[in-house]
């Protein structure tokens, strides 16, 4: 078993920090975004409520499966006291909720998921691993980090609507307002990681992988779905394109993306990369005084892009 439990690997040089499915996602997405935030250590100042809802409720969903909460109303006021914590904060709304909005969505949806918490998890407390984040050799030399949300019994799913005995299962919780298409979860990276690092960092058979997604709608919901462990295929495909992507990263190829500048809304590094946009810097970013990685910025001609 070659794994280690701190917190993001230890580093050792440029780069040379644990990588993870949320890294491979931005580098994807641009590799550019991926030296601003990894390398520069860009971040964006303001969060998004509803990220905020999600590890909020996280914690009430959490309070139900270890015997904390033992009703829906419990279960709510679990979740009421860590969205009273965030009250304060300065978080990003869109037009149609608000604080108050995920206070009264989350009441009405703490009756439904209760009651499906109960049905399909149990109250497994100690015999599950909740929300604990390890470091794990995904390939020889690559650490790997993840932070599966939940590992532990959970009624075996069998299609169409039939629940058997329980079963090993790592379960990604989610929260949205509307459904998850069924079919994404099938190869869904988050998931094959999760099953490759607890299968070795925990030395756990995984036998299915699941996400549960919380719908906030006006009439709450509660979307399974299952898919079976993931078959070597999978995890092989998987192992091999993260260490094409790491590779990429060690050889520091960061070019720019720039069709997904303002793809599924703004990049928040657009005040760096758009010359006109620099004065939003200090309003939008934030910088650790101390970079992640060594690497200069100069070879990269950030005027360009305005030309491109
Ligand atoms: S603004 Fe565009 S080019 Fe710059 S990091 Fe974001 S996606 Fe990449």
């Amino acid at each position: 078993m070659n794994s280690s439990s701190e917190n993001g690997g230890e580093r050792r040089g440029a780069f040379d920090f644990a990588r993870s499915v949320s890294q491979r996602r931005r580098l994807r997405k641009c590799n550019f975004s991926y030296y601003l935030h990894y390398g520069e250590g860009y971040t964006a100042k303001a969060r998004k409520g509803t990220y905020a809802f999600g590890d909020a409720w996280q914690v009430a969903v959490e309070a139900v499966l270890q015997g904390a909460a033992t009703s829906p109303e419990q279960m709510y006021e679990v979740f009421r006291s860590e969205w009273a914590k965030v009250e304060q904060l300065p978080l990003e709304w869109n037009s149609r909720n608000g604080y108050n909005f995920f206070l009264e969505r989350g009441k009405a949806l703490a009756q439904v998921a209760y009651r499906e918490l109960r049905q399909i998890v149990g109250q497994p407390k100690g015999a599950a691993i909740y929300n604990q984040r390890f470091t794990y050799e995904l390939a020889p030399g690559l650490l790997e980090t993840a932070v599966p949300d939940y590992v532990g019994p959970v009624l075996r799913y069998q299609a169409p609507g039939v629940y058997l005995e329980p079963v090993q299962t790592v379960i990604d919780w989610k929260t949205s307002d509307r459904e998850y298409k069924e079919v994404g979860v099938e190869l869904d990276e988050q998931l094959t990681d999760y099953q490759l690092g607890v299968e070795r960092h925990y030395n756990r058979r995984i036998e299915q992988v699941a996400l549960c997604v919380f719908i906030y709608a006006a009439m709450p919901k509660v979307q399974w779905i299952f898919c079976p462990r993931r078959p070597p295929e999978v995890l092989e495909q998987f192992v091999a394109s993260a260490v094409v992507d790491d590779q990429r990263i060690r050889r520091n190829e960061f070019p720019r993306n720039t069709n997904a500048c303002f793809m599924m809304g703004r990049c928040e590094m657009v005040p760096i990369c758009y010359p006109s946009q620099r004065h939003l810097i200090a309003a939008e970013l934030d910088k650790p005084a101390e970079r992640r990685n060594d690497q200069p910025l100069d070879w990269i001609q950030l005027e360009a892009i305005e030309t491109e």
